[in-house]
């Protein structure tokens, strides 16, 4: 019987929505021509927006009056400081609101979209990976943000070679855009025919992102105004300084300090063509800079298609999206489009007019494990609420140091019978607990005042709160017991090499010993 409920457990973990903030370019186009044309003007189908309230929305506060005079631990002074820095940058961003939404704290300013820009998408890639864009929910929890203040790093890294999965810099319209290299470290996406006449296209998630800088977006947010934030927080400027001089001395990562002793980057028709690295201080984690919101996937990631080219993408009266291309000498079509119900309709029509239609449930993004996201999932899941400032996380490892996954860390605390193995049994028998332990008023979820609990005695425990963000998997700011079993079985599976349903001696080696105080929650 239990037999039966781990392998249920099981299928639901391997078929569980998988997030991820990269996409894989695994091809290679060596004989693919430079193909952007930096003369392209905004499509007239960009609304610039007169409105100029409300653009700010606050989503952690209700009111202006909280934001702006209830905020404890800054002066008076320090508070009109932090808001002259924000209200500056939210200028970059307001001719989008209010799709395009933003706020700030004391530390991060913080950018909300979908991630679906105003403008046609994938038209005139060479090299296609048959993903199409569908918009993303950068909202809340999951929004993108850089630092108010940014702090020039001791060690600056180099997009050469830091940075090649996730998002470097977040474009005026609510874009993110990706390191202009892919992540096998050489390959020039722009050079290798595999961005749009916008400079970007759709990655593994279906996520639209740049990978150079968006230049079109200059005329729109006015000009001297930056187009797009590095993730450090220092503004990247378009191919001229504010006055319309010439841009120079950059240095190797675009950037430069104005006469007034502020840095900030440049755009270049060249590689790198945005920020070619950080002056300032990010904190780089598998590969990324972290945190950073999350793209969903709502099917499979799919294959490159040699010699495809993307000629027409269009946005139907009816929401749905036609996405056309040739191929082999036919012309086919993508027509694709969300529905009520959330799940997604892709329709594929080949060169003889005949079409197969797939549904994806945009809950699961199932299809198998070949094509996972390439991130570490043996760790626990990042906690992308709290702003951590510039100080690693307590779990990050430090120099030298192996990073042990969480469930082998903490395995001998959960190890009920001190055998030392960690069993199924013993793992459920110890999320059973942490859950009843904070759902004190029974109602079968963790309610976001519930989390607060510290109190709750649970190896768990730490963990449930400190990650209650990615627990909460349809963000309804409050957790079941099946998204806490989907996360910290993931974990177990991940750990558990032998697949024998159980931790063995050998799995939980790293084990922070009981009589040991531990460094994490
Ligand atoms: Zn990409
Ligand atoms: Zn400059």
């Amino acid at each position: 019987m239990k037999f039966k409920v781990y392998i249920v457990l099981a299928i639901s973990v391997f078929f569980t929505t998988f997030s991820f903030a990269h996409d894989l370019h695994e091809e290679e186009h060596p004989d693919h021509k430079p193909h952007y044309d930096y003369t392209i003007q905004p499509p007239m189908s960009f609304e610039k927006s007169e409105a100029i309230e409300p653009i700010f929305t606050f989503s952690y506060t209700n009111s202006y009056d909280e934001i702006f005079y209830v905020q404890p631990k800054l002066s008076a002074e320090e508070l009109n400081k932090q808001n002259e820095i924000a209200m500056t940058i939210a200028e970059s961003f307001r001719p989008f609101a209010p799709k395009v939404k933003v706020h700030w704290d004391d530390k991060f300013f913080y950018v909300e979209s979908d991630g679906f820009p105003n403008h046609p998408m994938m038209v005139g890639i060479t090299a296609w990976q048959q993903q199409v864009p569908i918009p993303q929910k950068y909202y809340g929890n999951n929004a993108w943000r850089f630092p108010l203040q940014p702090i020039v790093a001791k060690m600056p890294l180099s997009a050469k070679d830091h940075f090649f999965r996730g998002a470097i810099a977040i474009a005026a319209n609510g874009v993110p855009i990706f390191n202009p290299i892919k992540n096998d470290g050489r390959t020039d996406t722009f050079l290798a025919g595999e961005l749009d006449k916008f400079g970007g296209h759709a990655g593994r998630a279906d996520d639209y992102h740049y990978h150079i800088a968006p230049l079109h977006l200059q005329e729109i947010v006015g000009n001297g105004k930056p187009l797009a934030y590095a993730l450090d927080g220092y503004p990247i400027y378009g191919l001229t300084e504010s006055d319309g001089s010439a841009v120079k001395n950059l240095d190797s990562f675009n950037g430069h300090t104005d006469a007034n002793g502020n840095y900030h980057y440049h755009s270049t028709k060249n590689y790198p063509y945005i920020n070619g690295g950080f002056h300032g201080e990010v904190i780089e984690r598998d590969g990324q800079v972290d945190p950073q919101p999350r793209a969903n996937g709502v099917r499979p990631a799919t294959e490159p298609l040699r010699g495809a080219k993307i000629t027409d993408f269009v946005q139907n009266n009816d929401g749905s999206i036609t996405l056309t291309y040739t191929v082999s000498g036919e012309t086919r079509k993508v027509i694709y489009a969300v529905q009520k119900d959330g799940s997604y309709r892709f329709e594929f029509v080949d060169g003889n007019g005949k079409s197969q239609v797939e549904n994806y449930s945009g809950q699961n993004r199932g299809g198998g494990g070949e094509n996972r996201p390439p991130r570490d999932d043996n760790r626990p899941p990042r906690d992308d609420r709290e702003p951590r400032g510039n100080q690693p996380r307590r779990d990050e490892p430090q120099n030298g140091e192996k990073r042990v996954p969480w469930i082998i860390q903490h395995s001998s605390e959960m190890d009920a019978n001190r055998d030392g193995e960690l069993t199924k049994a013993e793992l459920l028998a110890e999320i059973e607990k942490a859950f009843l332990g904070y759902d004190t008023n029974k109602s079968g979820k963790i309610e976001s005042d519930e989390v607060q609990n510290n109190n709750v005695r649970s190896a768990l425990g730490g963990f449930v709160k400190q990650h209650r963000d990615e627990i909460d998997a349809n963000h309804d700011s409050a957790i079941t017991k099946d998204e806490l079993l989907n996360v910290v079985m993931r974990m177990f599976s991940r750990a558990d090499q032998e697949s024998d349903g159980k931790l063995s001696k050998e799995e939980t080696k790293d084990a922070t010993p009981l009589e040991r105080p531990r460094k994490d929650n």
